[in-house]
């Protein structure tokens, strides 16, 4: 069987790859979710009228994995309140009113950087997460404790959803960041070989990216091709290395750390300057939007007001996403923030918003063929309808990554991505049960 050699052709839609981000001014006020991260929420340290500046840190890590959260500008904390993020839970965020003179805290310095131990403790103080989109924090997955493990390091810089470009940009304007990067790793990560993955489409970027293989005989450039979902940890591993990570494992047992190249530009630079992450480049692109461009946000800015920075909208949004069009997620509010990992916001009219009828399943078998990791949506849909959580379980939705593939080509436009996520609930649920059982026996 060949592995994620499946998935599928979409139409790109990157007008804003050859847009340089511009910088948005001071926001009034910016929100900043403690749980920004995968893991255990940050924990406020601050509290109502104290002056904060950027880089001040609002909220601490609470856990192994987990990450602090700094201010993107200066100004006074209002206070510390519960708002609802997209996922429709609670979460305590830090609100600070900006003062609009954008001055940063006095005690940001450089890392003293001797050695492993210090670039772990660098990448946690960044509060760099995974700004690809997943968000997991960055210095868990950099500790690997045996480093003689690390056979490549793979950088991920096939931004494969429509629309986005925020990556591709990071490519071509901060390839000295992502140099630095490399440099940082090899030398205290002991990384001999890096190669950096980019689709074909992205020809500014390969030409930036293959600066750094000629003055790195250690890196090689990978051109991939345009096939959606390249940009998956598991699909890049494969069609960088040709290695197969087994269900359930990690790109690191197959000897390999996957790492997104904004997350390494952001890396370089915190080691630089001491800044942490308190910026995002943000793709804002979509029908309903009028004037699409790539942004430089302060982090906790209102969604609102990065839509206004791009001219509003040329008609009501009826869809607006963190993300990208195939594994966005939905905005109930656009007065929710920026989080470190948005790379897009987007925002669809009526006609491209409008769902589609769905009909009787035609048993095709389309989605089996298009699905990366080699799954039965349509087996799981059957599955799920009759409760069967033993089949979810054979059928193995645990290791769907949602890329939303079977629902793009099924013809009948049945939900099955939206059902393998309610699967992937049942099954827990069913598992949590089954443990719980098993404990009290
Ligand atoms: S959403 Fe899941 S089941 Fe559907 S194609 Fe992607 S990985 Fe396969
Ligand atoms: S692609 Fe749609 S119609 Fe075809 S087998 Fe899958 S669910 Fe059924």
């Amino acid at each position: 069987m060949s592995f994620y050699l499946h998935g599928v052709h979409l139409p790109h839609r990157k007008k804003t790859s050859d847009m340089e981000p511009v910088r948005m001014s001071a926001p009034q006020k910016i929100v900043l979710p403690m749980s920004m991260h995968i893991g255990a929420p940050a924990v406020p340290c601050v509290k109502a009228g104290d002056h904060v500046d950027i880089g001040t840190l609002v909220g601490s890590q609470s856990g192994y994995v987990s990450s602090p959260i700094y201010s993107s500008v200066s100004g006074t904390v209002k206070k510390i309140d519960d708002i609802l993020l997209s996922s429709g839970k609670p979460c305590p965020a830090v609100i600070v009113e900006s003062d609009g003179l954008m001055t940063f805290d006095q005690n940001i310095a450089p890392p003293e950087m001797n050695g492993y131990e210090d670039l772990i403790a660098a990448v946690k103080a960044s509060g760099v997460v995974g700004l690809g989109g997943a968000g997991f924090p960055t210095h868990v997955k950099l500790d690997v404790k045996d480093i003689s493990k690390i056979q490549e390091l793979i950088i991920n810089g096939a931004e494969c959803e429509p629309y986005i470009t925020s990556d591709t940009r990071t490519m071509i304007d901060k390839a000295h960041e992502i140099e630095n990067a490399i440099s940082i790793f090899e030398k205290f990560l002991g990384v001999k070989k890096t190669i950096i993955g980019i689709e074909e489409n992205k020809k500014k970027a390969i030409a930036k990216m293959r600066e750094i293989a000629q003055r790195n005989p250690r890196v090689e450039v990978k051109v991939l091709p345009g096939v959606y979902p390249q940009g998956g940890e598991k699909v890049l591993v494969y069609h960088t290395t040709g290695k197969v990570i087994p269900a359930g494992k990690l790109p690191l047992d197959v000897g390999c750390i996957v790492c997104n190249c904004t997350t390494m530009a952001a890396i370089s630079n915190f080691i630089k300057t001491g800044i942490p992450l308190v910026n995002k480049c943000v793709t804002v692109d979509g029908s309903a939007v009028k004037e699409p461009k790539n942004v430089i946000v302060p982090i906790g800015t209102p969604i609102s007001d990065v839509f206004e920075f791009c001219g509003g909208f040329s008609e009501e949004p009826q869809k607006v996403l963190y993300g990208g069009p195939m594994m966005g997620i939905s905005v109930p509010d656009t007065s929710l923030p920026v989080l470190k990992n948005t790379n897009a916001l987007l925002a669809f009219g009526e006609k491209e918003a409008k769902r589609p009828q769905s009909t009787q399943c035609i048993h095709c078998g389309l989605c089996v063929s298009h699905c990366p990791v080699s799954l039965s949506p349509v087996g799981i849909a059957k599955a799920y309808k009759s409760g069967n959580a033993e089949a979810l379980a054979k059928l193995r939705v645990d290791i769907c990554m949602e890329c939303g593939c079977c629902s793009y080509v099924c013809p009948a436009k049945r939900p099955l991505v939206e059902t393998n996520k309610m699967s992937k609930t049942l099954l827990r649920e069913y598992m949590d049960a089954q443990k719980a059982k098993e404990g009290a026996k």
